[in-house]
């Protein structure tokens, strides 16, 4: 029933990808560790492995990242590669479909350059063992012919850093996962550092805003980057259209209203799937396959890219049985805790 209503592709705080945040996130994109807000332990750590490594005059080490989309791993992967002098090179685990894929972006590289795979844990395990030695020692074993002439070889890749990106660490197979001598779990960020995200986009879009409005949009982007940037730059149309320009507290406000979104940034699929939880299974616990066919959504998606945020503000929590609703969550959607609706949202 839901799954009618509900775009999800055009979901405004989807924290993924969409095809309307092409022309504003390469501008946006920081490209230094100065300028890259939040995720302080992160940027800390890698400040000082990048200088050893530049010291040693050796490649960086291989970095694993993981955290819910949006939170900056592929930009990140942009300021390493930055930071220490050396091309980028961006592919995903579904874009490399073969073997020779791999060898063909492997033997291309430079030497020191940092190769991003994104969603690395959708690898094929055929790819994967091609890159088990190259992590370990850059060398390549291609088996060359079929049958019993076969003969394989050593290639030797030039030295690289390996960046992989995933959304949970845990879906990565062990020897993959043991060759990253390097590993960084990112946050969802606070609505202060997304403030502070907000009025440098701002800065650099040219938007004219005030400090409250920048945190009015901060405070209901779900604790992801890509989300900010995303409705700054939906309020700041509003602003020009039927305001004078200026984002201010009131116009994000009445922006953020006009799409629905709340102001703790929960959407109506976020209310309608803790309603589902409420009504259906009396708040909990409810699987996470129950609930995926109750909403309509995958089960994968409701996992890693609706919950963390819910489970962040206190509105859902994991059990071993299943996931619950808070009664912060109920008393936030205006129902009562015996299921009684109070107010119509
Ligand atoms: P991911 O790869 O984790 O999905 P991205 O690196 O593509 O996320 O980040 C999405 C957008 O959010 C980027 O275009 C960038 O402008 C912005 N962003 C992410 N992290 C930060 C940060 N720490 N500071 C400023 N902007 C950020």
């Amino acid at each position: 029933m839901i799954e009618e209503e509900m775009d999800f592709e055009n979901r405004i705080v989807s924290p993924e990808y969409n095809f309307h945040d092409e022309d504003n996130e390469i501008t946006l994109r920081p490209k230094t560790l100065a300028e890259y807000i939040g995720q302080d332990k992160v940027k800390e750590n890698l400040s000082i492995y990048i200088k050893a490594a530049k010291q040693r005059k050796e490649s960086l080490d291989h970095v694993l990242l993981y955290g819910p989309p949006g939170l900056g791993k592929t930009t990140l992967s942009g300021i390493i590669a930055h930071e220490m002098g050396v091309n980028l090179r961006v592919t995903s685990g579904p874009a490399i479909e073969k073997q020779g894929d791999l060898v063909a972006i492997l033997t291309s590289l430079n030497e020191g350059d940092v190769l991003f795979i994104d969603e690395i844990h959708r690898l094929s395990r055929n790819v994967e063992e091609i890159l088990y030695p190259a992590m370990e020692d850059f060398s390549l074993d291609i088996i060359l012919g079929k049958g019993p002439s076969a003969r394989s070889i050593r290639l030797d890749v030039p030295h690289f850093t390996l960046v992989g990106a995933t959304t949970r660490s845990g879906q990565l197979t062990a020897p993959l996962r043991d060759r990253f001598g390097v590993l960084f779990r990112l946050e969802l960020y606070t609505p202060e550092q997304l403030g502070e995200i907000v009025r440098r986009s701002a800065g650099i879009l040219g938007i004219e805003m005030d400090r409250d409005g920048s945190l009015e949009i901060a405070s209901r982007s779900r604790g992801t980057p890509r989300i900010a940037n995303r409705l700054l730059k939906r309020v700041r149309d509003i602003a020009q259209v039927e305001y004078d320009g200026k984002v201010t507290e009131k116009v994000a406000q009445a922006a953020l209203a006009r799409f629905e979104i709340d102001e703790l940034g929960l959407d109506d699929f976020d209310r309608k799937m803790l309603q589902v939880m409420i009504r259906n299974y009396n708040g909990g616990p409810v699987g996470l396959e129950t609930l995926a066919a109750a909403v309509g959504e995958e089960a994968v998606t409701i996992e890693d890219v609706y919950e963390p945020y819910l489970m962040q503000i206190g509105f859902l929590t994991r059990t071993p049985r299943g996931r619950c609703v808070t009664p912060l969550a109920y008393e936030h959607l205006g129902i009562r805790n015996d299921g009684v609706q109070q107010s119509i949202l």
